[in-house]
């Protein structure tokens, strides 16, 4: 054993705690009792934590724990202001992951947790106890980034940042809106929930402008001086939207040294900390966002409002028996994504299977790939391979990954195919 894994084989052992060491003689340590894993959040990494957990140890008994029993995937919400989807096709449910790999689904939420005790308290009065906990709960909003935006005012001028009814009342504020009217989409800085998918919404609305309003304009009023796949974006712009030209549908502005400040609702304008006010018909505001506030709640987070893991297995830097992943737990330079909360639930999956059998966790390798759609027949995307270094710090691996390559229409077609079937692969291999 080298001295690096000799030390991971240990952190991992002592995470699994005293009373684990006497007498079991490297059997498993639940041959006879059964371990029981409890997943909280049914999304991307949730549920595939849950699903291979099974696949790896059907030993393990394991509950996941999710409020609604349908779940709409943010993967694919974007399409709606296209015309190319709808929220049915966009609804996933738990039934295979239930039928098909014995997952006990209790569909209710946490409202809090002992770790002490190891015991959750559901909103519905159950109390649940657990070997390990597995946390994905996702996202919540900062609501004091912007004066005036608040989840009130949402209701009114919808994020659509966790797909559901958001997402339809935008794309039909989007559809009532006057021909030459102007999107506002105001795009918070990083790190957040999926770095392309505001400039993919651009992308999706002004395609359907194009056809039904086409004097109308979408100005992305950005925190950051620059955003995933720009060139690519800005490329698809231009072919597609007129990007660059005075009769654009898009227009990108950094307010990365005059943030916004000031939603005035009754005016539909949104202030910047030097006075600009940029007026809208539809405002799509994106806020800054944290871990969701279970994670907060529970002393999860740390100063940056994201959960600190130790990255091989997902432990909670704040708890041995907590694992978190997915969006709420900090994974960077790994983006916020489907794919990397999937890639994430695996290798956190072979952890906590390594930790309950007493055998060494392996080396862990995680994947992200960020699909996007410019036009129905224009794909992009962007890929990333990374590994532990030295410092036992998530790295890019060197060579792996990329963007695609400058489009012509043959790639760029392509790619739009990829897109559909990435995300459908996505979805059975998560839910199915
Ligand atoms: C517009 C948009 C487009 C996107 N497009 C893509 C894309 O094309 N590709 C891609 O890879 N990613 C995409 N993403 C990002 C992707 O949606 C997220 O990264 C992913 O959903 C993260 O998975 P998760 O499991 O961390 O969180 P979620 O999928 O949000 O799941 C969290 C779950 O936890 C549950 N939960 C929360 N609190 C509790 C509680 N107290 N008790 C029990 N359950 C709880 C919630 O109900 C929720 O179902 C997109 C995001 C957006 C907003």
């Amino acid at each position: 054993m080298t001295g690096l894994s000799r030390r991971r084989f240990l952190q991992g052992f002592a995470g699994v705690g005293a009373g684990v060491l006497s007498g079991c003689g490297g059997l498993p340590f639940f041959s006879g009792a059964k371990a029981h894993v409890v997943v909280v959040g049914g999304g991307f990494g949730g549920a595939t934590a849950a699903k291979y957990l099974r696949l790896l140890d059907a030993n393990i008994q394991v509950t996941l724990i999710e409020p609604k029993a349908k779940y709409i995937t943010c993967p694919g919400s974007n399409w709606l202001f296209a015309g190319l989807a709808g929220l049915d096709q966009l609804t996933v449910d738990y039934q295979a992951l239930q039928d098909k790999y014995g997952i006990k689904l209790l569909i209710d939420r946490v409202s809090s947790l002992d770790a002490g005790q190891r015991r959750l308290r559901l909103a519905g009065g159950q109390s649940v106890s657990y070997d390990r906990l597995i946390m994905s709960p996702g996202i919540d909003f900062r609501w004091d980034a912007m004066a005036g935006y608040d989840q009130a005012a949402a209701e009114q001028f919808p994020h659509a940042w966790q797909a559901g009814p958001q997402t339809l009342m935008l794309a039909r504020q989007l559809q009532a809106m006057p021909d030459g009217g102007v999107v506002l989409l105001a795009v918070p800085a990083d790190p957040y929930r999926c770095p392309p998918g505001p400039y993919e919404r651009a992308s999706m609305m002004a395609y359907w402008l194009k056809q039904h309003k086409p004097r109308s304009k979408i100005l992305i009023l950005d925190a950051k001086r620059s955003f995933s796949k720009q060139a690519l974006f800005e490329a698809g712009w231009t072919k597609h939207y007129g990007y660059g030209t005075a009769n654009s549908l898009i227009e990108w502005h950094s307010l990365a040294d005059n943030p916004l400040l000031e939603l005035d609702k009754p005016n539909r304008v949104l202030t910047s900390e030097f006075g600009d006010r940029f007026r809208g018909d539809v405002l799509n505001i994106i806020p800054p966002q944290t871990a969701a506030y279970i994670a907060l709640q529970q002393g999860l987070a740390d100063s940056t409002g994201w959960c600190p893991v130790r990255p091989l297995t997902g432990q909670s830097l704040f708890d041995d028996f907590i694992h978190v992943i997915g969006d709420a737990a900090h994974y960077a330079p790994i983006p916020k994504s489907a794919f990397a909360a999937n890639s994430e639930a695996k290798a956190c999956a072979l952890a906590v299977t390594s930790l309950l059998n007493q055998t060494p966790v392996p080396e862990a390798h995680w994947l992200n790939t960020c699909y996007s759609l410019i036009a129905p027949d224009h794909g992009i995307s962007v890929a990333g391979v990374y590994k532990l270094d030295a410092a036992d710090a998530i790295a890019p691996v060197k060579g792996a990954g990329g963007v695609s390559a400058r489009a012509d229409a043959q790639v760029a077609a392509a790619e739009a195919d990829y897109t559909r079937a990435v995300y459908r692969n996505l979805i059975a291999d998560t839910f199915g």
